[in-house]
């Protein structure tokens, strides 16, 4: 292993602590390394430098921010095996899964270095003969990322990338159960020719670095991917100096399968995704909706393929499901799970944890029918691999069930009508719509929920958007 993970990054130095934060193998329950707790006066020192050099970078071209990025990619894709392994270690995930996340890295870097060559501005007709009017796009300038442990690179990249891209600064704050991962991307940052104090992480209390990065009004924006509840909190925060935010939240994606859909199709789509990342995934399915007519065939068909999942540790050869992150995890499955067959519902496949390790963070892959969708199970983020399924007569039934959800990030439907596709894509209240297949996070498309799932998008010209601020020009000829 080339890595270590004792530092931060703060104005180009590595920065290290006496106390640290254990990080857990959450397959075996081992530790496996620590990382600093930092303290404030660090974190303040990482605001001062990166708002010393919004002055450079925010003045260099676009071209040149390019081109730094364009080298954190390659270092990224030159490390991408050691990389896969140490997130695959730290988070749980499949080995495959991880390879193919430090990938979707480097799109996600290459995209927006790109992308930022084409923030326009506008000219604008005047309403004199003397005046000109233009709109230029400035970056925003300072900005705390926040993000999660579920796609612990992905996300560090989804926002580093776009707000680096603009011209702003950064300083990122990654989850405290996936240091390790953030700061070996961060090390492939520094490799390349980035100025000092362009980007920072600091890894320690999560409540102190937030306090910290909201009260300082140097920070312009803050960007957060996590849990609704702490969105919320967040948002509160923001209210006292009218910070920029934006928010990716919690999701409670809905499948509808209708009677016309192809249902093999339907089928591999719904495992593949509802399984994947062990079904810790925002966008990820939490209720599969199926039609009356067709719940016998489709539901046999998703129990087949969840019996042939390959359930262990992710480092292992042909793993397809890990383990669930942390022990509150498993717990709130397993209370889901047991109130919803308290309640009628029946275990089709699954339904218990697996003695693979004494950690105890593995769960059956899991199916359960006869789902009402008043049950927690149906109602709340299950954030695991079970895949609960609910019978509707009508289309009109489905949407109700599907838009009674508070949240609103991503929701998927399979059918073969055209009318019906356009209908439910349009009555669907989702910032996301899948139809007939559920990939949805592309570097060029803009990712992001309406509701309580959050506010704002990240990908596509949209995520750029989120770190420029416009600015109107009226000029006055003088002749
Ligand atoms: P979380 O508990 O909300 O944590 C997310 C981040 O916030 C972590 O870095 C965490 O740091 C930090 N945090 C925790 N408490 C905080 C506080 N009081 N103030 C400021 N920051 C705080 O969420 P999670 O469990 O990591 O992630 C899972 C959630 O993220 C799910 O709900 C999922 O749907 C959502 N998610 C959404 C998207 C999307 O694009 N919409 C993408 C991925 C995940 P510590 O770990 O150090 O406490």
């Amino acid at each position: 292993m080339s890595y270590n993970y004792n530092h931060n990054w703060i104005n180009g130095n590595k920065i290290t602590t006496s106390d640290g934060i254990k990080v857990i193998n959450p397959a075996t329950g081992d530790v496996i390394g620590e990382v600093p707790k930092i303290s404030e006066h660090e974190v303040n020192d990482a605001i001062v430098a990166a708002h010393t050099a919004f002055k450079s970078w925010s003045n260099y071209t676009a071209e040149y921010r390019a081109d730094i990025l364009e080298q954190w990619a390659q270092n990224l894709i030159s490390k991408q095996d050691e990389l896969a392994h140490i997130m695959s270690e730290e988070q749980g995930k499949p080995y495959a899964e991880a390879y193919g996340e430090i990938g979707v890295c480097a799109k996600f870097i290459r995209w927006n270095a790109e992308e930022g060559k084409r923030i326009y501005g506008e000219i604008i007709p005047p309403s004199s003969p003397q005046q000109r009017i233009s709109v230029i796009k400035q970056p925003v300038g300072v900005c705390g990322l926040i993000t999660p442990w579920n796609f612990p690179g992905a996300m560090i990249a989804r926002k580093v990338a776009p707000a680096l891209a603009a011209g702003c600064t950064v300083i990122v704050k990654p989850s405290s159960e996936t240091p390790r991962i953030a700061i070996a991307i961060f090390d492939e940052l520094m490799r390349t020719d980035i100025d000092n104090g362009v980007a920072n992480i600091v890894t320690g209390s999560s409540s102190m670095i937030s306090n910290t990065l909201f009260s300082n009004p140097k920070i312009r924006k803050i960007s957060f991917t996590g849990s609704t509840t702490i969105g919320k909190q967040l948002m509160k925060q923001a209210a006292d100096q009218v910070k920029r935010i934006s928010l990716e939240l919690g999701g409670n994606a809905p499948t509808i399968v209708l009677p016309d859909a192809n249902l093999d199709i339907a089928a591999d789509a719904i495992v593949e995704n509802k399984f994947e990342n062990t079904g810790q995934m925002c966008n990820g399915i939490n209720t599969v909706l199926v039609h009356e007519d067709i719940q016998d065939e489709i539901t046999e068909k998703i129990a087949t393929r969840v019996q042939q999942l390959k359930v262990g540790i992710g480092t292992d050869d042909g793993v397809q499901v890990g383990p669930l992150i942390n022990k509150a995890a498993v717990d709130k499955v397993e209370h889901l799970v047991a109130d919803a067959t308290q309640n009628g519902a029946n275990i089709k496949v699954g339904g218990h944890k697996l003695p693979i390790s004494s950690n105890g963070l593995f769960y059956q892959p899991t199916v359960i029918t006869n789902v009402n969708p008043s049950m927690a199970i149906a109602q709340d983020e299950i954030f695991g691999p079970v895949a609960p399924i609910i019978t509707f007569k009508s289309i009109d039934e489905a949407i109700e069930i599907a838009n009674a959800s508070q949240f609103g990030l991503a929701a998927y439907f399979f059918s073969n009508n055209i009318n019906t596709i356009y209908k439910i894509s349009e009555q669907l209240e989702f910032g996301m719509i899948g139809v007939n297949g559920t990939q949805l996070s592309v570097p060029q498309a803009p990712f992001g929920g309406i509701k309580e799932s959050g506010m704002g998008r990240e990908g596509g010209h949209h995520g750029l958007d989120g770190f420029l601020e416009l600015k109107y020009i009226s000029l006055s000829l003088q002749e």
